[in-house]
């Protein structure tokens, strides 16, 4: 018998997790690497989010919390979803827990048994696929094409239906992407899933308040009310307040997934850090202000990364309306050379082959179920964006 279990078997390792560790090993052998894979906001947490959890310390509050998130959390979470985005959930509609990331698999391991499906609109978060695999369910992938802004089309969401499909999940702004879904184009998909009362919406806002120019965010419940009663609204402070290290998501949902999903939290992870909760108190319920003007700074930073790269030959980069990261296509480089003779043969040998010549850590459009592509992560000074964008273009120049 082997050690790695059967579920455990059908999981890819983090293809972002690889390029990060590839860039670092570069590095330690003294290579001049420009790492733009990593999805974090490069900006500090704010200082009264520290003082909050400071406090929180020299309080005592250092003990086992109730196991999805302290009376307080909730209420502050409850009241986000009020204020943002006209959504009324009871504080017993809400699951904190550690990242949004532990939000989304406490729901998938929650609902899902042998032979559910869930339909998972490429390109994808790595994660999804490997979460629903791990929870013991079928991802079923349909892909949203660049000519449609990267996004779920209607007709193609109704063909993927089958009586198996438990969920769909929504990411809006998408990482990696950067799309976004308007209001009328979540009201064209709710249209369909209205026609199939077995599907509940997993929607993952993480980057809710990551959108430029004048987009005006939507998420689902609030443009169909009718689908509230089977609709989980995931979010958390990871993007928004700069806080990945916290470990602080959230969801709202109907009561009965809320009290399943606090199920799995009781016998796995218990509460998220006490700590970071009460940091998540003071960052829901403290001043506002900062995150636009943070978004301010990404929206500068995609301008000037679309631009540099719609410049090197053979790149095809449109303008994403939100979260950190733009999806170029190398399809004008495929079948070139490098000056070593290596073929650009798809996104895997363009991502090794820049990462090689140049120095520039992306990740390839294979990771995330949409090829030719990858994925440049901004979230970084703007200094450090031109430099990677000049390498990039030298790279592209290079080939022939
Ligand atoms: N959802 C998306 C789309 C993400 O990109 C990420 C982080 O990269 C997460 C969820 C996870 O966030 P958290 O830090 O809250 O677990």
């Amino acid at each position: 018998s082997t050690l790695q279990s059967a579920a455990l078997a059908r999981v890819k390792p983090s293809a972002t997790l690889a390029v990060t560790a590839r860039a670092r090993e570069l590095k330690r052998e003294g290579r001049d690497v420009i790492g733009l894979g990593a999805g974090e906001p490069d900006f500090d947490t704010p200082e009264n989010i520290k003082e909050a959890a400071i406090a929180a310390i020299r309080r005592g509050e250092t003990k086992y919390t109730d196991v999805d998130g302290i009376p307080e959390l909730k209420a502050a979470v409850a009241a986000k979803f009020k204020r943002e985005n006209g959504l009324s959930y009871e504080t017993s509609q809400i699951h904190v827990a550690p990242g949004g990331k532990t939000v989304i698999y406490n729901a998938l391991v929650a609902t899902l048994s042998p032979g559910d499906q869930v339909i998972v609109p490429a390109p994808y978060w790595v994660s999804y696929p490997d979460m629903v695999l791990l929870a013991g369910g079928e991802p079923v992938t349909v892909v949203g094409h660049e000519a449609d802004g990267f996004k779920l089309k209607p007709a193609a969401l109704e063909a993927a239906i089958t009586p198996r499909a438990k969920w769909l999940i929504l990411n809006s702004p998408s990482n990696p992407t950067g799309a976004a879904y308007t209001g009328d184009e979540l009201e064209a998909l709710a249209a369909v899933l209205r026609r199939h009362p077995q599907v509940w919406v997993l929607t993952d806002d993480m980057y809710e308040h990551l959108i430029y120019g004048d987009f005006d965010y939507r998420t689902i419940a609030e443009v169909a009310p009718d689908l509230f009663e089977r609709t989980l609204t995931v979010n958390g402070v990871s993007k928004a307040y700069a806080m990945t290290g916290w470990r602080i998501g959230y969801g709202g949902g109907p009561k009965p997934l809320i009290d399943l999903m606090r199920k799995v939290a009781g016998q796995t992870t218990t509460n998220p850090s006490a700590i970071s909760q009460w940091a998540a108190v003071e960052a829901l319920n403290g001043p506002q202000d900062f995150i636009a003007e943070r978004a301010k700074h990404f929206e500068a930073r995609r301008d000037l990364v679309v631009s540099m790269l719609n410049q090197a030959t053979g790149i095809r980069c449109s303008t994403p309306e939100g979260a950190f990261y733009v999806y170029p296509s190398i399809e004008g480089l495929i079948g070139k050379r490098t000056e070593g003779g290596a073929v650009i043969d798809g996104d895997d040998a363009f991502a090794a082959e820049l990462l090689d010549a140049e120095g520039v850590a992306v990740v390839q459009g294979s990771a995330f179920g949409l090829s030719p592509y990858f994925r440049i992560s901004y979230a970084t000074s703007e200094n450090v964006l031109e430099e990677a964008c000049r390498r990039i273009q030298r790279f592209c120049a290079s080939l022939r």
